[in-house]
């Protein structure tokens, strides 16, 4: 049995057949999908399918692109919303600098901006202004939803995209408080042996698949099988041989065997070790 630890089952590419995808995994022996929110609205469709279907869970969270778009107060309705029992985790939640503001502008806005301001030194310190205000409402963002955790005594699943100190910063302050799964890992050994010594967790997707995934697949193959989890991030990531088209959490199978076969495991081993691992992990079977 496996568990797909990430998938994102309310996004519109499943609304037209998720009782199919749904029935595939199961055939897969994908016997658990969480559903992950990416803000209030998301969260509550992820408890809404959970509740439909058995084999579903939801994380609710907002994740750190959308948080510019995000309420004021995120924390009282989630508050809320983590008191139903299909709620087994909060997030995603993170740091994300892979587009920041600056680099978000059109081409005409910047001519704009550049007539508008005297100086390229006016526009570039504009710039630095406008991204420092977004790092610090994600990194705002972002500790509200771990002390929440806390509060809550459930687990968190981060994001972190070009923002590796920043988040390990951050992160460093809630150990023993707060165990995280950095979801989607594609660091180096040396990184991944940094969220592990904290007592945290890694979980790989379908990039271990890829032909340019040799040096993700290593390192999920040199990662203590009892660390790692197994996820998709369904729609997103299909591994091979469906790279490129929509994922879903059957293929959470080939990501545990591609693992498997980079580190000469089987994959009854690595279903084993990574169910048990998010067995313990998400709060399953909330009274
Ligand atoms: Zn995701």
């Amino acid at each position: 049995m496996l568990i797909d630890t990430h998938a994102h089952l309310d996004f519109p590419d499943f609304a037209s057949d998720l009782e199919d995808v749904l029935r595939r995994a199961e055939e897969a022996d994908v016997k658990r999908i969480i559903t992950i929110g990416t803000s209030l609205e998301s969260s509550r469709r992820a408890i809404e399918l959970a509740e439909k279907y058995p084999s579903v869970y939801a994380a609710i969270g907002v994740h750190p692109s959308y948080v510019l778009e995000a309420e004021d107060d995120v924390i009282t309705p989630l508050r809320e919303l983590a008191q139903n029992s299909r709620v087994v985790a909060i997030g995603e939640t993170g740091l994300d600098y892979h587009r920041l503001p600056s680099e978000k502008v059109s081409k005409e806005e910047q001519v704009q901006v550049m007539t508008a301001l005297r100086s390229e030194t006016d526009e570039e310190i504009e710039a630095q202004i406008r991204d420092g205000a977004y790092k610090s409402k994600q990194a705002s963002l972002f500790q509200q939803q771990l002390d929440l955790a806390v509060e809550l005594g459930l687990n968190v699943v981060i994001h972190q995209r070009d923002a590796w100190l920043d988040t390990l910063e951050i992160i460093r302050s809630y150990t023993g408080k707060v165990r995280a799964v950095f979801h989607c890992f594609g660091g180096s050994l040396d990184e991944a042996n940094e969220v592990l010594a904290l007592d945290h967790l890694v979980s790989f997707t379908g990039i271990v698949t890829f032909k340019n995934g040799a040096a993700v697949r290593q390192v999920a193959a040199e990662i203590p099988l009892w660390k790692i989890m197994i996820e998709t991030d369904c729609p997103y990531l299909a591994p091979e041989p469906f790279r490129g088209k929509r994922c879903e959490p059957a293929y959470a199978r080939i990501v545990a065997e591609a693992i498997g076969a980079a580190g000469g495991v089987s994959v009854e081993e690595i279903a084993e070790a990574s169910t048990e691992t998010a067995e313990q992990f998400f709060r399953f079977n909330r009274i």
